[in-house]
């Protein structure tokens, strides 16, 4: 078994979609980045790559590369998912946590296990997906941004 972790960051502005886990949220404000900035799939793909040392989001889609620009990250979640398979592993689970003071997420939780489970191609038993306030401490508790980690577990092919 493999083992990796991710994490990742993105600034909330007006004007932008907020999109985690593959799933469109009503809110007054979206993540802003180079794809749909997915802060949430980021941290899942940078743990899938990561268990395989096989380097990280920024190198497999630079954000100088107009091919990835306003990219949906389900689509980038793919593509590290085929990676994996053609290293010979496959996902044993993985656990997330979404770190939002706002907005509330909890209603969405079990719709990002779906999408995730379906574009990975896995039970959704082994999706998890948690998210939490930081207290109105930090960036993200002043709404400044959205962080996310994830880790996986992947098992060999044999
Ligand atoms: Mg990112």
């Amino acid at each position: 078994m493999r083992i990796g972790q991710g994490y990742d960051v993105h600034k909330l502005v007006e004007g932008r979609e907020l999109w985690l886990c593959g799933v469109k949220i009503d809110h007054r404000l979206g993540l802003l980045g180079h794809s749909d900035a997915d802060v949430a799939t980021h941290a899942l793909c940078d743990a899938l790559l990561g268990a395989l040392a096989l380097g990280d989001i920024g190198k497999h889609f630079p954000d100088t590369d107009p091919r990835y620009k306003g990219i949906s990250s389900m689509k980038l979640l793919l593509h590290v998912m085929q990676l994996v398979r053609e290293h010979r592993h496959e996902l044993g689970n993985a656990d997330i946590t979404i770190m939002a003071q706002q907005p509330k997420l909890a209603p969405h939780i079990e719709d990002m296990r779906r999408v995730l489970a379906d574009t990975i191609g896995t039970d959704i038993a082994n999706i998890s997906v948690k998210a939490t306030t930081t207290e109105r401490l930090g960036f993200e508790g002043r709404e400044e941004g959205i962080s996310a980690s994830a880790v996986v577990l992947l098992k060999e092919n044999k």
